[in-house]
């Protein structure tokens, strides 16, 4: 019989990353998830070489105090948890305490935090599973948390990912959303040296657009906002002009969450169906609030989806009122238009 072998922490630890890291833009979004959950106002991300090369982070959120710093980086170390009963009244967006310990297997991970409370800041860095020490640094209170060289050691894994630019594609889309998604957080992303965009917190949709996709897309939206029993939607639908010829523009958020689900964008479409070629796809940033209990997220939350228990009225519901408000708005259907 084969010999049965206890795995150590740091190839536990690979392979837990294994489930949480699938590349860059699933970093940036464990550690801005944890800068929200920190209480951060203003959220910075910086990339190079796609995520792949480097990611830093930095938060005004509450720091992480000298004697938990290390405790932080450890599988299942969670201060948003501590028995099942607590699973159940989650207001954070983590709770398994395993993003730092799975992001620092596979990568060179530099943390610096302070809190509000304590005189210095610290600095501690964990290369591929291997800790350095505690260091008191100068630093503003929050945490910047920096990370290099995504599986450098776990080359089988470097090779699933796609060039810089496409993964840097996925976390620009990423941080939109995710601006979008917290209109009260000031969010300011950088790509290869190059400032994206910085929104400004101040909770007002319209700027956010303008910020994100700029001028002429903020020139061309048409305010959509009704309610039917239980429903509300609510947000900016582009003017016909702005089609796309993907989906890359219909931008929804149900509860505050971002995802992508067929029926909505068939519903949307289908409102602007007079309004846009066949193959087009409009341009819209729609907030859609209901009872949670007519919903499960728990279809899949990686992959952005739910589902919906009364699919139909929904559908109608989103149809209907978008074609209202493009007619109300006196949108030329694509037929009467002369290009
Ligand atoms: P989880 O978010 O599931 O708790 P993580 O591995 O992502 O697990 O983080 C572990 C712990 O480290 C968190 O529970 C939190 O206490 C602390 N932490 C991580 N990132 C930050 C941050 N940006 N600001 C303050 N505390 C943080
Ligand atoms: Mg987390």
């Amino acid at each position: 019989m084969a010999q049965i072998n206890i795995l150590d922490k740091n190839t536990i630890d690979q392979i837990a990353a294994g489930e949480v890291v699938e590349r860059p833009s699933s970093v940036v979004k464990e550690l801005v998830e944890n800068a929200m959950d920190a209480g951060a106002k203003a959220i910075t991300v910086e990339i190079q070489g796609g995520g792949i090369d480097l990611i830093r982070i930095t938060d005004n959120g509450s720091g992480i105090e000298r004697s938990e710093v290390k405790k932080a980086f450890l599988r299942h170390a969670t201060s948003k948890l501590s028995n099942i009963g607590d699973l159940f009244s989650l207001k954070t967006l983590g709770f398994r305490g395993e993003a730092l310990s799975s992001i620092s297997a596979i990568a060179q991970v530099e943390m610096v935090t302070k809190t509000a409370d304590s005189l210095t800041g610290i600095r501690y860095t964990v290369n591929g599973g291997q800790e350095g020490e505690l260091e008191e640094v100068g630093a503003p209170n929050g945490t910047t948390i920096i990370v290099r060289n995504l599986f450098y050691n776990t080359p089988a894994r470097k090779k699933f990912l796609k060039s810089p630019r496409t993964e840097g594609s996925y976390v620009a889309d990423l941080i939109e959303h995710l601006a979008m998604d917290n209109p009260d957080v000031s969010f300011h992303f950088i790509n290869n040296k190059d400032d994206r965009f910085h929104t400004s917190g101040n909770g007002d949709l319209k700027e956010l657009i303008y910020r994100i996709y700029g001028r002429d897309v903020s020139m061309a939206l048409v305010p959509i906002k009704c309610e039917t029993d239980g429903i509300q939607l609510e947000g900016y639908l582009g003017e016909p002009t702005l089609n796309r010829s993907n989906r890359g523009f219909e931008n929804f958020f149900v509860n505050g969450r971002y995802i992508k689900d067929r029926m909505i964008s068939l519903a949307i479409e289908e409102g602007y169906k007079q309004y846009l070629m066949q193959h087009k796809f409009p341009f819209c940033v729609l907030h859609i609030v209901m009872d949670p209990d007519l919903i499960d997220v728990n279809v899949h939350p990686s992959k952005m989806e739910v589902k919906f228990q009364n699919q139909h009225t929904l559908f109608e519901f989103i149809r209907i009122n978008v074609e209202q408000v493009l007619k109300s708005h006196e949108m030329i259907p694509e037929a009467l238009r002369d290009e």
